[in-house]
């Protein structure tokens, strides 16, 4: 699969503060990408760059095959960016924000009409769409900001912290507005977020922590390299229990009256259980999270008042 973004050793730092230490990593064609990190990571520096906004101090960065510095022109016309603040009218309805939006890229006006028809119809505004952009819903104008971003067609979409501020329930719809748009159209998504729960949707994680990247890997990957499975025992005798996880050598807590022990993967839970069947009333396997890996990855959790 071709990298549509490659990043190497990219540093920047504000005066003293060191913002983004020599980062590495790529972004493949046609996926979603979420970008990971606690508040002050250096997510919103890295998105800048690769988006020509801010220069970096030193690095390459490659945007589908151009080269940030030489060709930013070039890079511009490929992407689009949602960033945090609305930048939409609000007394202009969602129609007429788009219209105006699409008359800077000098197309024919049906070449207009088509673009922002296709933008509204890909991030779903259109139940919404004659209505003033000041009167709508935090996440009518999440989806109204990406149909913004989406009028000259780009390549790759930046989407920095698309879903922060919002209500669990309208989180989880912009969220499937962006992942259908990505999949109906193949473009590639590139996301900054805080949510650990809504980075496993993503086809690649990478993890920003103090301006170095932590860990990268598809979910299932970091769920398996750093979140722990673990077996819950509900004993019959707990004496015994004891004794028999004691001679097998195996390391156990109790908590609200279930043995909990650790395990490599939910399978390992298979012998233990078979050789406990006669000390135990019932069992449960729990799946590592996504939080739990972040947790050992960085070593603290996700702040929840970020953003
Ligand atoms: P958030 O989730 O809060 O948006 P972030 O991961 O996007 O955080 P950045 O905004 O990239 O992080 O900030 C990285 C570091 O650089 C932080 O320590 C921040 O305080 C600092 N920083 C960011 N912008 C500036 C600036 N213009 N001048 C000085 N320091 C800055």
């Amino acid at each position: 699969m071709s990298h549509i973004i490659n990043v190497s050793s990219l540093k920047k730092n504000y005066g003293n503060v060191k913002a983004v230490k020599g980062i590495d990593f790529h972004v493949n064609e046609g996926e979603l990408f979420a970008f990971v990190g606690p508040n002050g990571a250096g997510k919103t520096t890295t998105i800048d760059i690769i988006c020509t906004l801010l220069k970096p101090d030193s690095g390459a960065v490659i945007v589908n095959g151009y080269t940030l510095g030489k060709q930013d022109d070039k890079i511009r016309k490929n992407i689009g960016i949602v960033f945090q603040d609305n930048l939409l009218d609000n007394l202009l309805t969602i129609k007429e924000n788009l219209y105006t939006r699409g008359s800077f890229y000098g197309l024919s006006s049906k070449e207009l009409s088509a673009a922002v028809e296709k933008a509204a119809r890909a991030a779903d505004v259109e139940s919404f769409y004659n209505r003033p952009y000041g009167k709508i819903s935090g996440g009518q104008r999440r989806r109204a900001d990406i149909a913004r971003a989406l009028v000259n067609t780009p390549k790759i979409l930046f989407l920095d912290e698309p879903t922060t501020g919002l209500d669990p329930q309208t989180r989880k719809s912009v969220w499937d507005t962006i992942r259908n748009l990505q999949k109906g159209t193949g473009m590639t998504v590139f996301l900054t977020t805080h949510y650990m729960e809504e980075a496993a949707k993503a086809d690649y994680i990478a993890i920003i922590d103090n301006g170095r990247i932590s860990a990268k890997g598809t979910p299932s990957e970091l769920r398996a390299k750093y979140s722990t499975d673990t077996l819950r025992l509900i004993s019959k005798d707990n004496e015994r229990l004891t004794t028999f996880l004691n001679e097998q050598n195996i390391k156990f807590i109790i908590s609200s009256g279930a043995f909990i022990i650790n395990i490599s993967n939910t399978l390992g839970a298979l012998p233990l259980v078979n050789k406990a069947e006669s000390l135990i009333s019932g069992f449960e396997v729990i799946s590592g999270s996504m939080d739990d890996a972040f947790v050992k990855i960085t070593g603290h959790v996700m702040r929840e008042d970020a953003g």
